[in-house]
């Protein structure tokens, strides 16, 4: 099959759409990029009359050209059929005036559900091209992958998976939701160090030749479930293109208005799945990405100086609380003209010195498709206190500063129409939603819930109500020198006792 995906920092690192969904990250440490990505295009007026699984599956089929029709259509209905609480998978609406996204009601109620249900569907078809080997899936978390990408792989033939969390980097529901999952090939534990840290080292992990030898010699290979991962970034694109289809099904639009999309960002992954939909003919203005304190994107798509040397927060919106946002190596690369050399000199100078400046023409170009917006954990319990007392809307922590900064961007660009994402249902972070809307309360996170309930009328989901009685079933927490070995270990045990 043809070798379409290639590493971000050497073109000569060339694999299959399978292949490269199956390795994860390069073994140069670049991510894997489609080269020809730029000279793709989506029909998109046909998909204006499509379900999301149909778009889902021309978006599939375009991207990961080496899956057969039979397999992307088989992937696309366990991912989603009966997955998720609302049948339209991501419905857009209207409140007041403010266009919102929500992407939060699969099973673990955050958008990773949307990559993450579909990531191990891809991942079982690879592996039935590419026989013979366990996968053990490393996955570092902010808070809201973690349990995404166990429930996603839960008892998932050959794979196992191993999240590593930051101990108390992460909401206490989200804590529990992971340490709570049963299944004979999940492992989950806490680690001494913030989500850099545990990003990083995974990383570190699937660099490690040595590992590599040893573990193969056992039949296992290493993957990734971050977004690093391509198999995780193209489902995402779809419900771009489905949230422009329900604009213009509403009238808010018409077909081939260009809209803006305000998005609560991290790791960049989300984002830059929109933009991907973009370079495959979306008609997008501005891509508007929203960070909280952790303002390192804000800054770099000013001046062109991305430097993670500064201080981190924790904030009220957990997993955005990142300060190396990884695929925007991804961007750097389109960006720069696909300069591979160029991307890996950039990413030894984040590595060995923490920061790099981009030349003035890439920066341009970036500024051409995206702005940037901050706002801190005041301003964000402000936005969430205001819009429900305007609404009635209940808008959790990370889609608040999307709110906030979408409000802010207005001010400026008032002729585009802007879609919010809303990556989580409130109650994830209930205990901060409720202060923000209600004051605070002495009480634990299943109280907040409840009292939530009691005094919105939104609906707790089922998964987050249920976690109170459930066991927990994972404790282990090491320092974070220890992950390398600690897979070694739990990837032996787990394939081979
Ligand atoms: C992961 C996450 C984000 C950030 O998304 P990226 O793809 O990392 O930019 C924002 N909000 C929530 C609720 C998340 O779980």
């Amino acid at each position: 099959m043809e070798k379409i995906y290639t590493s971000t920092r050497n073109k000569t690192i060339a694999l299959s759409g399978k292949e490269a969904i199956l390795k994860g990250i390069a073994e140069d440490g670049g991510l894997f990029v489609y080269d020809g990505l730029d000279t793709l295009q989506l029909p998109i007026q046909d998909m204006m009359d499509m379900s999301y699984e149909e778009m889902a599956s021309i978006v599939l089929k375009t991207l990961l050209p080496d899956f057969s029709e039979e397999e992307v259509i088989d992937c696309v209905e366990k991912a989603y059929s009966e997955k998720f609480s609302d049948e339209r998978i991501t419905p857009l609406h209207t409140v007041g005036n403010t266009h919102v996204l929500e992407l939060f009601h699969g099973p673990t109620c955050a958008f990773k559900d949307v990559g993450l249900r579909m990531l191990p569907q891809l991942m079982s078809k690879s592996l039935q091209t590419h026989k013979g080997r366990d996968v053990m899936i490393l996955t570092a978390t902010s808070g809201d992958t973690g349990k995404a990408a166990l429930e996603g792989f839960l008892d998932v033939d050959n794979i196992g998976i191993t999240v590593f969390y930051p101990d108390n980097g992460v909401s206490n529901i989200q804590r529990l939701q992971m340490v709570t999952t049963e299944g004979d090939n999940t492992c989950v534990c806490a680690i001494e160090g913030n989500f850099d840290d545990a990003q990083s080292n995974v990383k570190k992990i699937f660099q490690d030749k040595e590992l590599a030898e040893r573990l193969n010699a056992c039949n296992i290979q290493l993957s990734s479930a971050n977004s690093i991962n391509i198999g995780r970034l193209i489902p995402q694109v779809v419900y771009y293109i489905y949230a422009y289809k329900e604009m213009v099904k509403k009238g808010d639009i018409v077909f081939g208005e260009r809209i803006n999309f305000c998005v609560p960002t991290g790791n960049y992954g989300n984002v830059l799945a929109g933009y991907y939909a973009k370079m495959m003919g979306l008609p997008v203005h501005k891509f508007i990405v929203a960070s909280n304190a952790n303002n390192v994107l804000f800054d770099f798509l000013k001046d062109g100086v991305y430097d993670r040397k500064r201080p981190f927060y924790k904030t009220i919106s957990p997993s955005m609380d990142i300060l190396i946002s990884s695929n925007l190596e991804r961007l750097l690369y389109y960006k720069s003209g696909k300069d591979a050399a160029y991307i890996a000199d950039l990413m030894k100078q984040l590595e060995e010195k923490g920061a790099y400046k981009v030349r003035d023409d890439v920066l341009e170009r970036v500024k051409a498709d995206f702005c940037g917006g901050y706002c801190d954990d005041k301003a964000c319990a402000d936005a969430i206190r205001e819009f429900y007392k305007e609404t009635g809307y209940v808008m959790d922590p990370h889609t608040a500063i999307a709110y906030k900064v979408m409000k802010d961007y207005e001010q400026k660009d008032p002729t585009h129409k802007s879609v919010m994402l809303s990556t989580a249902s409130p109650y994830k972070f209930a205990p901060a939603v409720y202060e923000a809307i209600f004051g605070h309360l002495d009480m634990d996170e299943f109280e907040y819930m409840d009292e939530l309930q009691k005094k919105t009328g939104a609906k707790i989901p089922t998964p987050l109500k249920s976690l109170k009685e459930k066991a927990i079933r994972h404790t282990h927490q090491i320092h974070k020198d220890m992950m390398g070995a600690f897979v070694e270990t739990t990837a032996k045990e787990m394939f081979h006792d």
